[in-house]
């Protein structure tokens, strides 16, 4: 590497380091769940995607192994050469039907399918409109797609009419996260998908932590608000987080579809699914659709954390899924914190800038159908240890 590059990359982490913003990973030496065993200790942990507790359901894994056996470990091309195995075809049409759209497209990875929409529906020229606090994969879509491209104020579906009525003549993609990762808070896509129509915008939501969690059917924010193929024209939704698999979609028309196949370039330069993942997906559907007792497990688990929390004194945020974060402030002390709750046994990670905005570093709890009332408790008296901890230190110095 030339000095310069060197010099550059490790004054960058120096910085980091500096401002408590250096990245680290831990090593996970078991199999996802409540109790995972991390950097050789064992933990109670609340920050994985898995909502519905099943990427080990021995269903998942079982299926797994069976398509294994019968495709192979690899796919070994792409869809449109010969990686499009049956596998992958009967989990497009089931997927297609559980979202009640006309079609569905895997992808390899959400942030993938994310940036194969961008590319594939806007061109220079055009608008991207974007909630700003979208996951950086529908971000790096919008700007990856050359159009001119503009963030509205979290949840503002007044801002973003003002400024579809004020843009030019270009066609206008509307891009939002169904529920938004770290904050939980569900988007108004009621109000989004009144506003696109009268305005002639497309409607892209991105339901990675909708889909399968709410909803009566686990059809995600869609289905919470009623809304069909008409009133959200495209449709994206993730395989690695409650479908406890791995992998993602986009669900919509024919044209949609064909047109992504025909010009997604990170549909077509890439190689297919392992037949594995697909087989997971496709036992995972199952488990969405005929184990409701998992959705109704994770609301509990949510309406007892928060009410726990809120008589500990704790400040919540305006969710009511699986996602609750807590609020710190500054990325130091948002780890302080995580670090502290691991030292009592539980794993919560602090999610820093740029993940969130500056100032709003965060612990990101989230809760798995898995868990028990009892977690949950052991989870909330280890808060109030630690928050009336804090409390005797400012009153001590
Ligand atoms: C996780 C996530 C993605 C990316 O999905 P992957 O399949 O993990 O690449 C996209 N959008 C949102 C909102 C996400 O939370």
């Amino acid at each position: 590497m030339s000095d310069r590059f060197r010099q550059r990359l490790e004054r960058n982490l120096a910085e980091r380091e500096a401002n408590a913003l250096y990245r680290r990973r831990r090593i996970v030496d078991s199999a996802p769940g409540p109790r995972i065993r991390i950097d050789g200790r064992d933990v109670l942990a609340f920050c994985s995607n898995d909502y519905l507790g099943i990427a080990n359901d021995p269903r998942l894994v079982e299926a797994q192994c069976k398509a294994a056996r019968q495709y192979g470990a690899g796919s070994g091309a792409s869809h449109l050469v010969t990686g499009h195995l049956s596998i992958h075809h009967e989990l497009e049409e089931r997927l297609a039907a559980f979202t009640g759209r006309d079609r569905a497209l895997l992808f390899s990875t959400g942030y993938m399918a994310n940036l194969g929409i961008g590319s594939a529906l806007a061109k220079r020229g055009d608008h991207v409109f974007e909630d700003r606090l979208n996951h950086a994969s529908l971000l790096d879509a919008g700007l990856a797609s050359g159009a001119k491209f503009m963030r509205y104020a979290h949840a503002q579906a007044g801002e973003l009419e003002r400024h579809l009525i004020a843009r030019d003549s270009g066609a206008a993609l509307v891009m939002t996260d169904g529920v938004f990762s770290m904050d939980g808070d569900i988007a108004p896509l009621d109000e989004l998908a009144k506003v696109c129509r009268k305005k002639n915008a497309c409607l892209v939501v991105d339901d990675a932590h909708g889909l399968g969690v709410i909803g009566k059917n686990g059809g995600g924010s869609v289905e919470h608000f009623e809304l069909g193929q008409d009133d959200v024209p495209v449709l994206m939704g993730t395989l690695g987080k409650a479908f406890g698999s791995f992998g993602a979609f986009v669900a919509g028309s024919d044209t949609l579809i064909e047109s992504l196949i025909n010009t997604a370039r990170t549909y077509i330069y890439t190689t297919a699914l392992p037949a594995a993942v697909a087989g997971a997906s496709l036992a995972a559907l199952k488990i969405i659709e005929s184990e409701p007792e998992r959705r109704e497990q994770l609301r509990q688990l949510v309406t007892h954390f928060r009410q726990g929390a809120i008589s500990i004194g704790l400040e919540l945020m305006d969710s009511f899924t699986p996602i609750q974060p807590i609020v710190v402030g500054n990325a130091r002390d948002a780890l302080r914190y995580s670090d502290t709750l691991l030292e009592k046994g539980i794993l919560v990670t602090a999610i820093r800038p740029p993940t969130v905005p500056e100032g709003t570093a965060r612990l990101r709890i989230t809760f798995s159908a898995s868990h028990t009332q009892a977690d949950v408790d052991r989870l909330l008296n280890t808060l109030s240890e630690i928050s009336q901890g804090n409390g005797q230190d400012e009153q001590a110095s």
